[in-house]
């Protein structure tokens, strides 16, 4: 491979989007995954007329058949895969006014089902889907788009503002995903693959709303910054604008 290949999941809109368009400002070429083929094409399109070399993907998160055809796209088209962010998420417990409107005793087990099978179960079968090809690459990175909401150190203490926000299904789904950033990133700690998770910051988007104080440039840049660290860059944490986090 000469030019590097990055996949990005959930990459039609929002953040996803604008990593999709700063990796690809970038040189790299990227596959712009999307729930439908005309959410995809139409998200590269896009891309395309700002000279990006971009690429439409179906790519269900939590579809297996759109999961299994992956290394398939990428081995055909490609002969590889060097960058991978799961950024892909859902927030089904949201109100109106920004904050959780169900309460953790409230919310049901199909909520919490769907949200892992979103947030957790899919980043974790593409993971391990696409690990072959990614361990081939020179300098393979995995980025999970997680947030803020998943950490316990804030959660445990209620002098930080932030630890009333309990939306118990999302909030822990991203916990489990930054366990997962930290079990890969030590079983793959003697090969080049990087793997961290990502806060973007409170971004205005469909799922941050228009009260969010960032824009999507400003939130893409923290997993850009970890999707293209250099070979001495870290592995196995969690960052927002290049600072750690507490998990
Ligand atoms: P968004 O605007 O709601 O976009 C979410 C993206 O995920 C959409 O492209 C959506 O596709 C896609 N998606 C959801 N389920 C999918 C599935 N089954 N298959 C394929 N794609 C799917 O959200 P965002 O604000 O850009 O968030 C991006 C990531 O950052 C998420 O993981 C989120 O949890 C995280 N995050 C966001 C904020 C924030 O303030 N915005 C803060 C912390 C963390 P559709 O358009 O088809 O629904």
């Amino acid at each position: 491979m000469e030019k590097k290949v990055g996949l990005i999941t959930g990459a039609n809109k929002g953040i996803g989007l604008e990593v999709a368009r700063q990796l690809g400002q970038m040189g790299i070429t990227v596959v712009v995954g999307a729930r439908t083929l005309a959410k995809a094409e139409a998200a590269s399109a896009k891309l395309k007329m700002e000279g990006i070399d971009a690429w439409p993907l179906k790519l269900d998160v939590t579809d297996s058949a759109d999961i299994q055809a992956l290394p398939g796209f990428f081995a055909t088209h490609f002969g590889g895969l060097d960058i991978l962010i799961n950024n892909a998420g859902i927030s089904l417990e949201f109100g109106s006014n920004g904050g959780p409107a169900l309460k953790p005793s409230e919310v049901s087990l199909d909520i919490l089902r769907r949200t892992f099978e979103t947030n957790y179960f899919a980043v974790l079968a593409i993971t391990q889907t696409l690990l072959p090809l990614l361990r081939k690459s020179p300098a393979g990175r995995i980025v999970n788009h997680s947030s803020i909401l998943g950490s316990l150190n804030i959660h445990s203490d209620p002098a930080v503002d932030l630890s009333a926000f309990k939306s118990l299904a999302y909030n822990s789904s991203k916990t489990a995903l930054n366990a997962l950033s930290v079990h890969l990133a030590y079983e793959l700690k003697e090969t080049g693959i990087k793997v961290n998770s990502a806060h973007p910051g409170w971004v205005k988007t469909d799922m941050g709303g228009e009260a969010a104080p960032l824009t999507v440039e400003q939130g893409a840049k923290t997993a850009v910054w970890l999707a293209t660290l250099p070979a001495e860059g870290p592995t196995g944490g969690f960052f927002h604008e290049e600072k750690p986090l507490p998990w």
